[in-house]
């Protein structure tokens, strides 16, 4: 009988991201003592402690040369010789571009059902897993029960608060049957763009600016708010097409999905399309000069005024109450 829940991580010289930690402490709640995490490239074992400490038993760590650089192909052939050799009811990923781009492979090679981007993963009344997605752009929540023996889910960031314990994971060796020269498609260089904000994905607050900003040196303004509040920066899929913003700023349903705790859409009028990137922030904040304009219909707070005024504003006010404080 298949047990346990493999959770599938990527890292960095020894670092992975937030939601490695969100999925082990959820896995941990879902199979207590019977979680694995599985990272991949060199120093990926420098990862075990704080993967153990947020709820991973057991880490594999694929620091051998065919696994220090990402290929898609050869990652989901390695993932599957690790589900084969370990035999788990579950496989997570994190829905990144990284998850999205491995977990369909991973379910094609081993036959098995995947939800992806779930915000919940809990225990059906007749022992398996299920989990809640959303459906439609964000309008509605599907309740997801897969009928292959092993399920596959992948995990949207921040929808999982972390949990600590007082261990560090175990390393555990796999010898994996996996011959590299298979691997069709490998990633030669990564150029990641410098930046001190944090990541989009993962950032708790979330400046994003909409086409009410009208050029491209305007974006200064939000940049400054930005900074006030120690937040991330996004946009609109417009504002990125006209090339105000890099691509990684647009949110929505063909750009990043965010889930911070808050969401400032700032002359953004809230097409559905972009309302499905931020439906999981748990307030949304939108500043506005149009009273009718969609947005507000999906807003916690609303502010209905001109953004070159308001957002100065705001940030010299959180400036304030910050040096206060
Ligand atoms: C297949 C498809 C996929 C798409 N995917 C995405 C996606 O992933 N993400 C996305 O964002 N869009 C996407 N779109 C586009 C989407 O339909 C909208 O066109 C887009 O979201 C609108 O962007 P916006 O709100 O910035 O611009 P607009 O709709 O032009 O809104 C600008 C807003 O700024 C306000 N404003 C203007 N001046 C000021 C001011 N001085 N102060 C305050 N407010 C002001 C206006 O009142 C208005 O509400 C997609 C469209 C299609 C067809």
């Amino acid at each position: 009988m298949a047990r346990g829940i493999l959770v599938a991580t990527n890292q960095n010289g020894g670092r992975v991201r937030r939601v490695a930690y969100e999925m082990v402490s959820l896995a941990q709640t879902l199979a207590p003592g019977a979680v694995t995490a599985l990272t991949f490239g060199a120093e990926a074992e420098k990862t075990a402690p704080e993967l153990g400490r947020f709820g991973a038993d057991q880490v594999v760590a694929l620091n051998a040369p065919p696994y220090q650089q990402y290929s898609s192909d050869g990652f989901a052939l390695a993932v599957q010789a690790v589900v084969e050799r370990l035999d788990p009811e579950a496989v997570f990923f994190p829905a990144t571009a990284w998850g999205k781009d491995l977990a369909p492979r991973v379910a094609g090679l081993l036959k098995a059902g995947l939800a992806s981007d779930c915000i919940e993963v809990h225990r059906r009344e007749d022992g398996r897993l299920g989990a809640v997605r959303p459906v439609y752009a964000g309008k509605a929540f599907a309740t997801v029960a897969i009928e292959s023996p092993r399920a596959l889910f992948s995990i949207r960031p921040n929808i999982q608060a972390v949990t600590t314990h007082d261990r560090a994971g175990a390393l555990l060796d796999v010898n994996l049957d996996v011959d590299a020269s298979q691997f069709q498609a490998v990633v030669v260089d990564v150029k990641a763009q410098a930046s001190d904000k944090p990541e989009l994905t993962e950032a708790d607050i979330i400046v994003s600016g909409g086409r009410g900003i009208k050029a491209a040196e305007n974006f200064r303004v939000l940049e400054d708010l930005a900074d006030a509040l120690g937040a991330a920066l996004g946009s609109s899929r417009p504002v990125a097409d006209e090339g105000w913003v890099p691509h990684s700023y647009h949110i929505g349903q063909t750009g990043k999905v965010v889930s911070p705790t808050v969401y400032f859409a700032v002359g953004i009028s809230g097409a559905i399309q972009h309302l499905a990137g931020i439906s999981g922030s748990k307030y949304i904040v939108a500043i506005n000069n149009d009273p009718d304009a969609p947005i507000f219909k999906a807003a916690n707070y609303g502010i209905v005024g001109d953004l070159f005024q308001v957002v100065p504003a705001l940030a010299a006010e959180i400036r304030r109450i910050k040096q206060e404080a």
